[in-house]
C-alpha cells in the first residue's frame, strides 16, 4: 500500500483517531467515585476558589496543553477548514505526548475572524497551562498572537511562527561558527514574508543578527521602502522593507552570506547559490520541495555550502517537533505565564550546544548509522535523540526563573533528575 492508502487505514481503525482520554486515578470502588466527583470533589473544588494557582494542585490544568486552530493555514494543504485540519491537530498532540508526555486537547473553531478568535481563546485559560496556536494563516496570525498574550496569563505561542524560528536559529549559530562568521556580520536574505519568515527574521534579530542587514522577498520581490511607501504592504512586511533599490530574489541573494526559504519550492537556481558570498548558508525551507534541492545547492560551488531543509531524508532537518515538545514542558513546570523571547533564545542556544556534543551510539543506529558529528551536516540534534529532552527543558525553565515569567522555583539538577528517570 501507498503512504495515502496506509495513513487512511491508520487514521480510521477503530476507534477512530489517535488520541483518547485516560484516568490517572483509581475509579474501581463507590469510594473512588466519591473521590472523583461529588460528594470528594468539593475539596479541591474550595482549595482553587479560594487560591486560583492551586488549579495547578489539584487538576490536570498544569500539563494541559491546547492546540487551537481554524484550519486556515494547514500545513502545505492551505485553508482546508477546521474539521480538516482536525488529523494535524491531533497529530501534534500525539507529538506533545509522545516526546514530552503533555496532554492535548485539540480545539478546532469555525471562524475566520480574528476578534472572534482572540474573544473564544482567551476565555479558555481556566482549562489549560498553555496555547499552542497552530495553522492559522498570516498576517492574522501575528495579531491574534499579541493579543491574547496580552489577555491571557498561560503560555500562547504560535509554533509555525516561533518553532521555525528556535530550530532554525539553533541552526544557524552552528552555520555561522563553521563558516566562521559572526551573526552580526551576517548578509541574510529571506525568501518568503509570511507566517514563518517575518517570526524566524525577528528572532535572528534576537540571536544578534542585525536587522539592516536583512533583506526580505515576497512573491514580488525584494521589499524595499519603495514599495513600502506606494503598495499596500502589511504592517508586517513593512518591518522588514529595505533602503535599497527594487529587485529580484537573485538579486538579492547576489553577496548574501545566508538564504533563509519560508517561502515556495524550486525558485533558488545554481547560479543563484553561486553568486553568494563565501562558506554560504543556505537554509530551503519550503515543504514539500525546497527552494533548491540539497544536491543542486552543494554541487553549485567548490566551498561549502552549509544546507538546511525542511525534509528528513536529507542532513540537517529543521523539524518543529525538536521545540515544542520540550519548551511547553519547560514552561509548564514552571507554570510560566508566558513563553518570552529569553526562553526562546535559551531553547535554541540548547538545541546549537547539543549539536555539538557526541552523539550516542543508539541515536546513530536510528539512524541509519550515518555519521553524526558536529560539522557543515549535523549542525541540528535528530527529533528521537533522548537528550533533547534533558537539555532543552531545564534550559528552558532556568530561562523562565531568570526573566520573571516562573510561578514557580524549580531546583534545576533535581528536575533534571526527573526528567531522566
Ligand atoms: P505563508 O504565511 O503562506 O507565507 C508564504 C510566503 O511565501 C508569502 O510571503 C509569499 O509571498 C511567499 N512566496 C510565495 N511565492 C513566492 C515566490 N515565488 N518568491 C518569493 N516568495 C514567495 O507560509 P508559511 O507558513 O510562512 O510557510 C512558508 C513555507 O515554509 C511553506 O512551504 C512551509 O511548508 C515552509 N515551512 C517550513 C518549516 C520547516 O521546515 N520546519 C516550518 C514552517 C514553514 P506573498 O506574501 O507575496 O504572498
Ligand atoms: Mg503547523
Amino acid at each position: 500500500m501507498g503512504l495515502d492508502e496506509d495513513a487512511l487505514d491508520y487514521h480510521s481503525q477503530d476507534p477512530p483517531g489517535k488520541i483518547e482520554i485516560a484516568t490517572t486515578k483509581p475509579t474501581n470502588t463507590q469510594r473512588d467515585l466519591s473521590l472523583a466527583y461529588s460528594p470528594g470533589v468539593a475539596a479541591p473544588c474550595e482549595e482553587i476558589a479560594a487560591d486560583r494557582e492551586q488549579a495547578y494542585t489539584y487538576t490536570a490544568k498544569g500539563n494541559l496543553v491546547a492546540v487551537v486552530s481554524n484550519g486556515s493555514a494547514v500545513l502545505g494543504l492551505g485553508d482546508i477548514g477546521p474539521e480538516a485540519g482536525k488529523p494535524v491537530m491531533e497529530g501534534k498532540g500525539v507529538l506533545f505526548k509522545r516526546f514530552a508526555d503533555i496532554d492535548v486537547f485539540d480545539v478546532e473553531l469555525d471562524t475566520h475572524d480574528a476578534d472572534t478568535m482572540v474573544q473564544t481563546i482567551s476565555t479558555m485559560g481556566p482549562t489549560f497551562g498553555g496555547i499552542n496556536l497552530e495553522d492559522i494563516k498570516a498576517p492574522e496570525c501575528f495579531e491574534i498572537e499579541r493579543r491574547l498574550r496580552e489577555q491571557m496569563d498561560i503560555p500562547v505561542f504560535h509554533d509555525d511562527q516561533h518553532g521555525t524560528a528556535i530550530i532554525s536559529g539553533a541552526a544557524l549559530l552552528n552555520a555561522a561558527e563553521i563558516a566562521g562568521k559572526d551573526l552580526s556580520d551576517l548578509d541574510i536574505v529571506f525568501s518568503g514574508a509570511g507566517a514563518s519568515a517575518i517570526a524566524t527574521a525577528r528572532f535572528y534579530v534576537s540571536l544578534g543578527a542585525r536587522k539592516d542587514n536583512i533583506t526580505m522577498c515576497d512573491s514580488s520581490g525584494i521589499i524595499t521602502t519603495d514599495r513600502a511607501e506606494t503598495e499596500e504592504l502589511n504592517e508586517f512586511k513593512r518591518e522588514f522593507a529595505s533602503d535599497v533599490s527594487d529587485g529580484d530574489l537573485a538579486d538579492a541573494m547576489a553577496g548574501a552570506d545566508v538564504f533563509v526559504g519560508l517561502s515556495v519550492g524550486g525558485i533558488v537556481d545554481e547560479t543563484m547559490v553561486q553568486s553568494m558570498a563565501a562558506d554560504p548558508i543556505v537554509f530551503a525551507m519550503a515543504n514539500p520541495d525546497p527552494e533548491i534541492d540539497y544536491e543542486t545547492a552543494k554541487q553549485a560551488r567548490d566551498d561549502t555550502v552549509i544546507m538546511a531543509t525542511g525534509r528528513s531524508d536529507y542532513p540537517n532537518q529543521v523539524n518543529n517537533v525538536l521545540g515544542f515538545p520540550f519548551i511547553f514542558r519547560g514552561a509548564l513546570d514552571v507554570r510560566a505565564t508566558e513563553i518570552n523571547e529569553a526562553m526562546k533564545v535559551a531553547a535554541a542556544e540548547a538545541l546549537a550546544d547539543l549539536a555539538r556534543q557526541d552523539v550516542p551510539d543508539a541515536v546513530v543506529k536510528a539512524y541509519g548509522d550515518q555519521p553524526l558529528q558536529f560539522g557543515p551536516d549535523y549542525i541540528i540534534p535528530k527529533p528521537l535523540d533522548p537528550r533533547v529532552l534533558f537539555e532543552i527543558t531545564p534550559a528552558v525553565a532556568r530561562a523562565a526563573m531568570d526573566s520573571g515569567a516562573a510561578r514557580k522555583e524549580l531546583d534545576l539538577d533535581a528536575y533534571v533528575e526527573r526528567l531522566e528517570a
